[in-house]
């Protein structure tokens, strides 16, 4: 059944005056929706580290305010101008800049363009799609960057930094039901046996991954998916095999990268950057695919916390903080 069209909309908006940012659920006229030719039903979202930072009011991540967060939704369409999508179509946003440059999920309505979405794959519902959300899209784009470059099952360890949080976890999961010897590095060694569950095969503490001392460290990793950055992601580029690759995710740990040329120009390693906002429409619907064949809901069951939309200004905290574990759905009802 299509669904009416209202003529207002909820959305946590993040404003700015002179005592600073802060975030506030707020009733608003439909026409405050940016352009977009679908108009879309937003029944979930997810929490990101990125929404974390924008809800926070941090700087970096949104480039206007007022502005409603929230990288990713899911939900119903109940109209498009362009004819490409159907009232009742159900669809998934992630990335191309919403909840930074435009309105994001936070919000029970949300306006895009056609072909920024994706068809929510057979079998599967908005909650699940939100449960992968951006970190395991991303996620998802590493493991094919790696594959694309040669790393296989049986080619040695791939190290998956930060893995306990939402990109690690969902990387890990996948990489081990792809048939890899996982090493998953995290900081929190609470967390071993929700790791080893995802699929690890070897859990190490942050600070036992080799401090860099020379540009080229002994060879350990086939593969490497980073979520951090900074000195963890040198380190893991010093000590790639000769011919391996790391898909750069992240940074959890810091921006900077101190590195050097020998390991491109003496071990051919591959240094792959991962842009999920940016991501192709095709390749989007691969990793989608693969995605919903790969990691269903029951997979994901043990990763995920939902919330409702009233809870996101004190989970911005959390995730900031490295407390969250997994994957947040966020319940925009
Ligand atoms: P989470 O907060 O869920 O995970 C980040 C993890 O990094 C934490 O759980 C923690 O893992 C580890 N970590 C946090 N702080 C530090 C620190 N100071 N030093 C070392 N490790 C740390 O975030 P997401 O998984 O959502 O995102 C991870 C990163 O990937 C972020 O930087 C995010 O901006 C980026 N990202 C990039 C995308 C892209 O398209 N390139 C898309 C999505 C995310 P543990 O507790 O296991 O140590």
């Amino acid at each position: 059944m299509t669904q009416a069209i209202p003529d207002t909309y909820r959305a946590l908006r993040v404003l700015k005056d002179d005592q600073g940012a802060r975030a506030e659920l707020q009733t608003l006229p439909l026409s405050a929706l940016p352009e977009g030719d679908v108009l879309i039903r937003v029944t979930h979202s997810s929490l990101n580290y990125k929404d974390g930072l924008a809800v926070s009011g941090r700087p970096g991540v949104l480039r206007t305010h007022p502005m409603t967060p929230g990288i990713d939704l899911a939900g119903t369409v109940l109209e498009d101008a362009s004819g490409r999508w159907q009232p009742g179509d159900a669809v998934i946003l992630t990335g191309w800049g919403i909840g930074e440059r435009q309105d994001g999920g936070y919000a029970t309505h949300a306006r895009a363009r056609p072909e920024w979405l994706v068809a929510q794959p057979a079998g599967t519902d908005a909650h699940w799609a939100m449960s992968v959300g951006t970190a395991g899209f991303t996620a998802m784009l590493a493991v094919m960057a790696l594959e694309e470059h040669g790393v296989t099952p049986g080619s040695g360890e791939v190290l998956v930094t930060g893995a306990a949080g939402g990109v690690g976890s969902t990387a890990v999961a996948l990489l081990a039901r792809a048939g890899h010897t996982v090493v998953a590095s995290t900081g929190r060694p609470q967390e071993e046996a929700y790791l080893r569950d995802l699929g690890a095969a070897r859990i190490i503490g942050r600070e036992d991954l080799p401090a860099l001392t020379r540009p080229l460290e002994k060879e350990r990793w086939a593969g490497v998916v980073d979520t951090v950055g900074g000195a963890t992601l040198a380190g893991a580029y010093a000590s790639t095999r000769t011919h391996g690759s790391l898909a750069v995710c992240g940074l959890a740990g810091g921006h900077d990268l101190n590195a050097t040329v020998f390991p491109l120009i003496l071990r051919g390693v591959n240094l792959l950057g991962i842009d999920s906002v940016t991501c192709p429409p095709a390749r989007r619907e691969a990793a989608w695919a693969r995605l919903a064949r790969d990691l269903p809901a029951t997979r994901l069951a043990a990763v995920t916390q939902t919330h409702p939309l009233a809870d996101v200004p004190a989970l911005a905290t959390e995730i900031l903080a490295g407390r969250v574990r997994g994957r947040t759905v966020i319940e925009i009802g």
